[in-house]
């Protein structure tokens, strides 16, 4: 039995609908998946329904691109309460915060020469949930650019670049406590894949681990073998759970589709266990101390 712990739907920036994702890990022969949206948890219910007719286990999950100084970390939460009002309040803040900033982004591109409607990266995006591949998609439609990868450059809307505009994001130490508030495990995702800067190492992994981390994905689409070797001896160190994924977007012919990583299902056992006794602890907390 195969996991694949690391998805993204249309609640996001994925092309595939949670529902079509499930029937996607069925055909892969997966037994388990989580659905790990930007900023959303609202693919999780189409694909625990579907999961249901499929027989696929479908794990709760999030991913929030924290900030530490200028790098971005992303962090994964599996097993939040997902209906909860604290979670879905913070994710309705980022999700405005998105909205506003896209509208920056086409301003910014307006003034370049470059027109791209709001509206019509609103129809692309089919939720709420605004990103920088929406944006890309109308670059791409309008004849701007050939392929989606150009949009994330210095010239349109990579980091830094010239109609980029930062998004609302909080620092590593805070997006793991609101995971941790929300009933989630804090997973750091990919840190040898950083979109900014070299891949993680001992010591700043350590000092996330002080702030409450629990596990790290080590098995990774775009991970080497040499780098799941090196993360899996931090997990030992700092007696870590091992989690993994492709993070699939939808996209065709990419590296990362669906089930390029197939991850032993003793690791989801794992994981539960850790939700069962972080559960428990917080039932009994009352009583710690008095
Ligand atoms: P945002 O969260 O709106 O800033 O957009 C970030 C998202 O853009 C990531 O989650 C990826 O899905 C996508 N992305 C980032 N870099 C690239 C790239 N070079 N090519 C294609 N998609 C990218
Ligand atoms: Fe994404
Ligand atoms: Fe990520
Ligand atoms: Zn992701």
């Amino acid at each position: 039995m195969y996991a694949d712990l690391h998805i993204h739907t249309t609640a996001s920036d994925g092309m595939s609908t949670p529902a079509e994702v499930v029937a996607a890990a069925k055909a892969k022969g997966l037994s388990a998946i989580a659905i790990t949206d930007h900023d959303s948890t609202d693919g999780i219910a189409e694909a625990i329904d579907e999961g249901i007719k499929h027989q696929i286990e479908v794990i709760p999950g999030i991913e929030l691109s924290t900030l530490s100084g200028d790098r971005e970390i992303h962090i994964l939460g599996y097993y939040p309460d997902w209906k909860s009002s604290l979670l879905q309040e913070k994710l309705a803040f980022f999700i405005e915060a998105r909205q506003n900033r896209a509208v920056k982004m086409l301003e910014k591109l307006d003034k370049l020469g470059i027109v791209v409607s709001v509206q019509r990266v609103e129809e692309i995006a089919e939720s709420s949930f605004i990103g920088r591949p929406h944006i890309a998609r109308a670059l791409l439609e309008n004849g701007y650019i050939n392929e989606i990868s150009e949009a994330f450059t210095e010239k349109y809307i990579g980091r830094g670049g010239r109609a980029y505009v930062e998004r609302f994001k909080l620092n590593p130490a805070e997006g793991i406590d609101m995971l941790l508030k929300t009933g989630a495990i804090p997973v750091l995702a990919h840190p040898g894949n950083l979109s900014q800067g070299p891949p993680m190492l001992e010591q700043e992994i350590g000092s996330l681990v002080v702030s409450g981390l629990r596990g790290i994905e080590v098995y990774y689409s775009r991970h080497t073998a040499e780098q799941k070797s090196y993360y899996n001896r931090i997990v030992r160190t700092f007696d870590l759970l091992v989690t993994g994924g492709s993070d699939c977007h939808g996209y065709k012919n990419s590296a990362n589709s669906l089930g390029t990583v197939r991850l032993p299902y003793k690791y989801v056992e794992a994981l539960k266990s850790e939700k069962i006794k972080k559960h428990y602890m917080v039932v009994k907390n009352p009583d710690i101390g008095s």
